[in-house]
């Protein structure tokens, strides 16, 4: 039936926001535990994401640009380039990714 675009997007903002800020904040140097938690997240975010067509088709994208766990840089790069393949699929303008770290702040009081 008919979906509702408003409430979609909503919801998307509000993923890609809690998402690009968790990456932005992703240890600079993982360990192993936090490396395989992050990777958990992402695939269970592409099963659990409420907008099924939405979900289908994140996890052809993560098949295909699995997530980069390794450091903050890495994983904050790969989040601002996966997101830039679902802009170019909705026809929506491409984000320049370079200081994707600092666009990110999570308000928390650490350093
Ligand atoms: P959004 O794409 O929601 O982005 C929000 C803000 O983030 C932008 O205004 C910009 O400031 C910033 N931003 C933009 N690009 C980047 C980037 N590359 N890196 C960092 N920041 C950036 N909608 C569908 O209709 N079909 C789908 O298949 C679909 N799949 C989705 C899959 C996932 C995993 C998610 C989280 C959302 C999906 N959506 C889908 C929703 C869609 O991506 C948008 O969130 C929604 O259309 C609202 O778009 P928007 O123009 O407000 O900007």
């Amino acid at each position: 039936h008919l979906g509702n675009s408003t409430i979609k997007e909503e919801l998307g903002r509000s993923t890609w926001k809690l998402f690009h800020t968790m990456l932005a904040r992703y240890p600079e140097e993982p360990k192993p535990d936090e490396r395989s938690a992050l990777g958990q997240f992402i695939h269970l975010l592409s099963r659990l994401y409420p907008c099924g067509e939405c979900a289908e088709h994140f996890q052809l994208l993560l098949q295909e640009y699995p997530p980069q766990t390794s450091s903050r840089a890495a994983a904050s790069q790969w989040g601002c380039a996966i997101h830039n393949l679902v802009n170019e699929r909705l026809r929506k303008p491409v984000f320049d990714c370079n200081s994707i770290e600092v666009q990110y702040p999570c308000g928390c009081a650490e350093p």
